[in-house]
Order: structure tokens, then C-alpha cells, then sequence
């Protein structure tokens, strides 16, 4: 039986594309980076581009499809977005036919069933995606304001968790950002702290969960050290130091975790 692994491209806010991957089937969710950094990546983490299947869009902000029209064409393969996304897609960045899915409707793609969920965010429709397979569970969520009882209802329990964990308070507070940025990424349409993240882990880890990838970690307003550390807290307060707990890098592919 082929392994079910999650391979983080690239994560952050000059780019994100995650393969979710089995056997020779992937399915990539976004394509915030060119195509040809994109076929570096994956073959420095030995994903054949014949195996990738589908682009799935979480949401229309330019780190997350800015390499889309381009490399859905290389591939071949089709894009998938709900309905609004899609036809921001279509409108901003010429998109030709895409494949229209709703939120909280599960459809099957290359022996994964997956599903849509709403999250807030300041997009048009943004989705974070659950896909399951055998006993396996992958949550994925990078770009949310607030996690509400829909976020908690779709990540508990999964086997591997892909969350966003995209700054540090006191560095973007300290940060020369202007004020109206950071007032956005603070609201509940902007992105999860790490100490958010950490006060969402013990609600959604449980028995099941082997892997903990923190996703969209900010250049200038957080470190990996910062958003690991207070993660690995979070975990260590549960009495669950033997999840595998990694971040998603800006400037290089992540090594594939198994699920
Ligand atoms: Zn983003
Ligand atoms: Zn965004």
C-alpha cells in the first residue's frame, strides 16, 4: 500500500503551494509560486510532475495563485475553486475553465475524498481542505483571522494538521508595518498568531494525531523559532511531545511528512 504524504513546497506570504500526495497521484492545493520554482521543488522532494492530478484554490490572494494559469496549463490538470473564487480567478488572473465546488461537499479526487470549508478571511470565498484516505486525516488551513466552531468541527482529529501560525504580537506590533496592515492581519478576516494557533491545538489534537506542520509563518513578524517553540509548549502541555511538529518554509520545499 503507497504512503500518504504531505509536502509542503513552499509556505508564507511571497508564495504557498502544498502537495497532498499517494502512490503517483498528487493533487496540489495553490500555486503561489512560478512554475519553474515549482518543478524545482518537486523534484528536489522526488515528486514526479506526471503524478500531479489537480490544483485546488484555497483563495485568490496573489501568494496563493499567482503561478496558477500558468502551471494548470503546463500540467494539464484541472483547477478546482468555488464559485466566487473562481470567477475572481477568471476576472483577475484569466483562468479558462475551472472546476466549481461548493463548501462542505465532499467529492473524491485521485482516491482522496475531499472537502472544502468555509474559513475567514479577507478573500472573496476562502476554503481550507480535508482530505481522508484509509485512516488517514490532513487538514489544511493557512489563511484564516479566527478559528471559529466550523475550523474546529473540520480539524479535529486529523492525523496530520497543516495550520497557519503566521505571527508574533509583539514583533508585529514592534514591526514598521503601517497601522491599516496591521489592524487587517490582527482582524478576525486576517491571520492566526501563534499564540492563537496555540490556544486552537488542544481543541482539534487528539489520539490520532501524528503530524503538526505550522503553515504561512510572516518574514518580519515572526521567526520559526518563535512559532515552533510555542507550538512544541502547546504540545508538551498536552502531554503529546511525540507529535512530529515541523513548519512550512518561505524559501525551500519541506521534506515530506508521512501520515
Ligand atoms: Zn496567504
Ligand atoms: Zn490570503
Amino acid at each position: 500500500m503507497s504512503k500518504i504524504g504531505v509536502t509542503i513546497l513552499a509556505s508564507g506570504s511571497n508564495g504557498n503551494c502544498i502537495a497532498v500526495h499517494c502512490g503517483d497521484q498528487a493533487i496540489l492545493i495553490d500555486c503561489g509560486i512560478s512554475l519553474r520554482m515549482l518543478r524545482c521543488r518537486l523534484k528536489e522532494e522526488g515528486l514526479e510532475e506526471s503524478w500531479v492530478k489537480a490544483f485546488l484554490v484555497t483563495h485568490e490572494h496573489n501568494d496563493h495563485v499567482k503561478g496558477l494559469r500558468v502551471a494548470s496549463k503546463h500540467f494539464g490538470v484541472p483547477v478546482y475553486a468555488t464559485a466566487k473564487c473562481a470567477e475572481k480567478l477568471r476576472n483577475e488572473w484569466s483562468l479558462g475553465v475551472m472546476t466549481m465546488i461548493a463548501a462542505c461537499n465532499d467529492f473524491p479526487l485521485s482516491g482522496f475524498n475531499v472537502r472544502a470549508f468555509p474559513v475567514s478571511h479577507d478573500a472573496v470565498d476562502t476554503v481550507g481542505y480535508v482530505f481522508t484516505r484509509e485512516s488517514a486525516k490532513i487538514g489544511v488551513a493557512t489563511d484564516l483571522g479566527v478559528t471559529t466552531q466550523m475550523t474546529h468541527f473540520q480539524l479535529r482529529d486529523c492525523s496530520t494538521l497543516v495550520l497557519e501560525s503566521n505571527f508574533d504580537l509583539n514583533m508585529l506590533a514592534a514591526s514598521s508595518r503601517p497601522w491599516n496592515l496591521k489592524s487587517r492581519i490582527l482582524s478576525p478576516i486576517g491571520h492566526l498568531s501563534n499564540a492563537d494557533t496555540a490556544k486552537f491545538l488542544p481543541s482539534v489534537v487528539t489520539r490520532n494525531t501524528r503530524n503538526v506542520v505550522l503553515a504561512h509563518i510572516s518574514g518580519d513578524c515572526n521567526t520559526y523559532d518563535i512559532a515552533e517553540r510555542t507550538a512544541r509548549g502547546t504540545l508538551h502541555e498536552l502531554a503529546r511531545d511525540d507529535v512530529f511538529l515541523t513548519y512550512g518554509r518561505r524559501d525551500a520545499p519541506v521534506p515530506t511528512v508521512w501520515c
